[in-house]
């Protein structure tokens, strides 16, 4: 067990680590951040921050010799970086799980090997690979960087048969996933907890709202039947266990109106979509995290009463008094000085919602 008092290490200075920092800090645990931006969220609520490139081996040696365990916030760091810091000092979750996951081609993989359904999906290497993928999965299909996508972006959707030599040439990729359109009815996630005995806790599912294929909101509970919900959070299970969790993951699901679930991406960390756990569950994610990494037992995932948790993008954060003056809104800023089009710049809780 890591013991309160002891540093947690926090590789990524984002919003994920502000609030884990957080977290910690409720717990009596101190907070190490590793990241290369100046003034970052996270850097304003830890106890010490490392400024540095993810590749400086004296700054990331410096960083293993201050804490006591080390978790991360962001999934792209340099898989060197990571080994170095793993001949040093614990890492959670292990490298192994940021490696299956920073990658879709490999996450789809896996997560098929456990028999769980993903999209149907086509490997492409080369536009004589799109065409053949097109072939067989049908329009309208989504091509997708198998690493370093996010928020929609590293994607094209492909709605008609000449546009298929554009595509290609748009993402500008040496690998690429082609994937089948899921008709789904509802985007879903879980995120589960897995600690060191093997023991997990799920979250209730929430159902997703993207809007410019970004996050907007999170309805928790998800309004799905009960079968369903207990299916999702059995894969998500299933996945944290397969893969050796320990630490948190968010599994990210389509519900298909015949009650088909299909993994379409993981996340070994904090997630978006558990932001409502802050204010309306018995444990939030982030304090789930530290017990997890740390030894303390997991905590009780439960949510305590419905909520929409609604992120504000851009200059959404600039108009909040209708939520200042609702007493069942819970507003989270992030301190980044810098409003700009599409960035999260904090989230809001209505419980009850
Ligand atoms: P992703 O970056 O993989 O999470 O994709 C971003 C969003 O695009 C998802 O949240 C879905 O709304 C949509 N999307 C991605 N892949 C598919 C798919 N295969 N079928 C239907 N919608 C998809």
């Amino acid at each position: 067990m890591i013991k309160a008092g002891a540093t947690i290490g926090i590789v990524g200075g984002g919003q994920l680590g502000r609030m884990l920092a957080m977290a910690a800090a409720h717990m009596g645990y101190r907070t190490c951040i590793f990241t290369p931006e100046k003034d970052s969220p996270a850097s304003h609520v830890a106890t010490v921050t490392i400024v540095a490139d993810y590749q400086d081996q004296e700054a990331l040696a410096q960083f293993a010799r201050q804490v006591d365990v080390v978790t991360f916030e962001f999934e792209n760091i340099p898989p060197e970086s990571l080994q170095q810091l793993q001949s040093r000092v614990s890492v959670f979750p292990d490298p192994s799980v940021l490696h299956i996951c920073r990658n879709r081609l490999r996450e789809k993989h896996f997560v098929q090997d456990l028999g769980i359904p993903t999209a149907p999906f086509h490997a492409v290497r080369s536009l004589a690979d799109l065409r053949e993928g097109v072939k067989q999965l049908g329009l309208p299909c989504v091509l997708k960087t198998t690493e370093l996508g996010y928020d929609g972006k590293g994607q094209v959707k492909i709605e008609s048969a000449d546009t298929i030599e554009a595509a290609w040439e748009q993402l500008k990729t040496g690998e690429a996933v082609l994937e089948g359109w899921v008709p789904f009815e509802r985007e879903i996630s879980v995120i589960v907890a897995r600690d060191a005995s093997g023991s997990t806790q799920a979250y209730d599912p929430v159902h997703n709202i993207h809007r410019h294929h970004i996050l907007a909101e999170t309805h928790v509970p998800a309004g799905i039947s009960d079968e369903a919900a207990q299916k999702a959070r059995a894969v998500a299970q299933a996945i944290a266990s397969g893969i050796g969790l320990i630490g948190l993951l968010a599994v990210e699901m389509f519900l298909e109106a015949d009650g088909t679930v299909r993994v379409n991406e993981l996340a070994p960390r904090p997630h978006n979509s558990g932001h409502w756990t802050l204010d309306a569950a018995a444990t939030s994610q982030f304090e789930q995290q530290v017990r997890a990494i740390c030894g303390l037992g997991l905590g009780d995932p439960r949510a305590l009463c419905s909520a929409i948790m609604y992120n504000l993008i851009g200059d959404e954060v600039l108009s909040l008094d209708a939520y200042y003056s609702n007493p069942q809104a819970h507003i989270h800023l992030y301190g980044k000085r810098e409003v700009k089009a599409g960035r999260k710049m904090g989230h809001v809780t209505v419980l009850g919602g």
